[in-house]
């Protein structure tokens, strides 16, 4: 079992399998980075999967891929089939921005992809083609239609933006409780590489937004999830919050990061990380485990928030997968 020098417990490994992305989301990437990550020194799904290995076998039971747009790398199916394949149990799942779904999702599913987390900010061709920089509506839409279709269970995420889609939860909302769909508020997490103009909505405001017309319970946290839970008295349906700007954010964190280049990120908002990428290189198992102990004894008990008054991350959300 995986325990941090907090004593939580640590089970769920994110693993950003690129950072390159066909989006140019105003809140993540909104220019083309001035240079990539070489593909050279991105590690192959063999030596990811190394690591992967190792904290499978120290207690990892959820592991999402991410990125960057995950769908982006090649073949990612491989992938998912040589994670399932060594623990077919495993809660296994993946975050899009669904732009490639129509073409994957049958064979992700095949492979054992079970959940898919996909990003929706707005039903409106426009605002979505504003937010992405891309016209890039149609094809999500038919990405989510295509992803249940195959049989994957299927939530959104959305990112209200002041003056941008702030008019669109209740919209966003109805468009999945219509289909059955979980969605996710998720506040805007100020970063230094977003477009400065940006504006998110507290966590109050988005609830505000929904109260206007439901009354709204309070239901708590789906375990060591950072998404608040709430019930619509009027019809049942649950929704989630995720707003990190809390400060009881952290006290259930059980996730450690893992980049496309092998950086081990204990923290979104520390800019610390260790790189495991010699030692997977080198098939050298036991230094990877003593790099995963050490960062996990090292991770810090709350994110910098609440000591940088919400000056953010400098660590590019695209990096990290979020
Ligand atoms: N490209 C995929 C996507 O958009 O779903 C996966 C990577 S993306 C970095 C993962 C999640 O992070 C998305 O749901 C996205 O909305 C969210 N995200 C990115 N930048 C953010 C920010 N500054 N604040 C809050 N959420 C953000
Ligand atoms: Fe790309 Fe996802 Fe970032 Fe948008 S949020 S730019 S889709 S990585």
């Amino acid at each position: 079992m995986l325990i941090d020098g907090h004593g939580r417990r640590v089970n769920y490994l994110r693993v950003s399998v690129t950072e390159r992305c066909n989006f140019r989301c105003q809140y993540c990437m909104p220019e083309k980075p001035f240079s990539w990550v070489p593909q050279e020194n991105l590690l192959s799904f063999e030596e990811l999967f190394k690591f992967i290995k190792i904290a499978i076998d120290e207690g990892v039971d959820k592991i999402r891929l991410t990125g960057g747009e995950p769908l982006l790398r090649q073949d990612l199916d491989r992938f998912v089939r040589m994670i399932h394949d060594y623990k077919p149990d495993i809660d296994l799942a993946l975050t899009t921005n669904g732009y490639l779904l129509t073409e994957t999702a049958e064979s992700l599913r095949a492979a054992g992809l079970k959940r898919l987390n996909i990003s929706l900010d707005s039903l409106k061709p426009a605002v979505a083609a504003q937010i992405a920089q891309k016209n890039v509506l149609g094809k999500v839409l038919a990405g989510i239609d295509k992803a249940r279709e195959v049989g994957l269970k299927v939530k959104i995420n959305m990112v209200p933006l002041k003056g941008i889609n702030d008019g669109e939860i209740l919209d966003i909302l109805e468009y999945c409780r219509e289909r059955g769909m979980r969605v996710r508020f998720i506040e805007y997490m100020e970063n230094s590489h977003a477009n400065e103009e940006i504006r998110g909505m507290h966590g109050r405001e988005i609830l505000e937004r929904i109260k206007e017309r439901y009354t709204i319970h309070r239901l708590g946290r789906e375990g060591a999830s950072p998404s608040y839970n709430y019930k619509i008295e009027e019809n049942g349906y649950i929704f989630g919050l995720i707003d990190p700007h809390k400060h009881d954010f952290c006290e259930s964190c059980n996730r450690i990061r893992l980049t496309a280049e092998g950086h081990l990120i204990p923290c979104l908002y520390f800019d610390e990380a260790r790189s495991i990428a010699e030692a997977v290189r080198a098939g050298d198992v036991d230094a990877a485990a003593e790099i995963l102990a050490e960062v996990l004894r090292d991770k810090p008990k709350e994110n910098r928030w609440s000591e940088t008054e919400n000056e953010g991350s400098n660590r590019a959300f695209y990096e990290t997968g979020g």
